[in-house]
């Protein structure tokens, strides 16, 4: 089983290099081990015989020891009831989003994150991502908001070495931002 990085760790704060062969089979067997993490993390019995897991919906490579630029993401659809959000992202760029911010009530979470940090990380409620998606082996282009929005640029920010708490304000950490969405 794949070992999660703790923020402990000076690579989860570091930029991660560019991924050179996207579409190599080397890169698509470790996006797949990154996904299966994800799923046994959503299974109960696989948590109960393994309590150290925590459930997860996205996984960023650094997180894995891996400080490239490509990341996983793995839920069920908030929008379309029976579907599943599913990337294999190489690559990501966001090349739009709007002025407009959410942030998710109930704070953010990380895998690599164990002590509590409570406070809104605020985020662009609508974003534009380019990437190779080695899941359906295409060059895709996302647009996603809300919640969608939210993981995606948690995950993307890991690529970059920041962690949802740096963008907690220390000062306030529940401050309002006006016209801002809560997910
Ligand atoms: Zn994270």
């Amino acid at each position: 089983m794949l070992k999660i990085v703790k923020d402990t760790a000076k690579s989860l704060h570091s930029r991660c290099a560019p991924v050179e062969d996207p579409r190599s089979p080397e890169i698509k067997a470790t996006l797949d081990e990154m996904t299966k993490y994800l799923k046994d993390s959503q299974d109960p019995a696989f948590r109960e015989k393994n309590p150290s897991v925590r459930e997860g919906v996205g996984l960023a490579a650094p997180q894995v020891g891996i400080n490239k630029r490509m990341l996983v993401i793995y839920y069920p659809s908030v929008s379309e009831e029976g579907k599943f959000v599913e990337y294999q992202l190489v690559n990501p760029l966001i090349v739009s989003q709007s002025i407009r911010q959410c942030y998710l009530a109930s704070g953010e979470g990380c895998l690599s994150v164990d002590q509590e940090h409570p406070g809104y990380a605020y985020r662009a409620y609508k974003i534009t991502v380019k990437a190779y998606d080695a899941h359906s082996g295409q060059d895709i282009e996302i647009r996603a908001f809300g919640f969608d929005a939210i993981v995606l640029q948690h995950e993307i920010d890991h690529l970059n070495g920041i962690l949802f708490y740096d963008r907690i304000d220390k000062r306030n950490p529940f401050k309002e931002i006006p016209d801002a969405v809560a997910i």
